[in-house]
């Protein structure tokens, strides 16, 4: 299983749910506990319980977090991966 999003493969093409505005991919939500995480997570307001595309629960995806400049949102994207 590969993310086509982490591979290069596919841009992840998200819209706010709130405004839908095109967001922006900030990366694996995993990778987001970095120390060079890009964006100061105090500026946002992060909603980690909203699942924007809901692959149900035998899909294995990658869980990446997307960041709408509008709203000043954060959420999670799930990424449905290649086998
Ligand atoms: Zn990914
Ligand atoms: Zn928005």
């Amino acid at each position: 299983m590969l993310c086509p999003v982490c591979n290069g493969l596919e841009q992840l093409a998200v819209k706010c749910p709130t405004c839908a505005m095109q967001t922006n991919d900030l990366g694996r939500a995993v990778d987001l506990t970095a120390p060079y995480a890009p964006y100061q997570p105090d500026d946002v307001d992060f909603n980690a319980e909203m699942t924007i595309m809901d692959n149900g629960p035998e899909t294995q995806s990658c869980c990446h977090i997307v960041f709408c400049r509008q709203c000043r949102a954060a959420f999670e994207a799930e990424v449905a991966q290649w086998p």
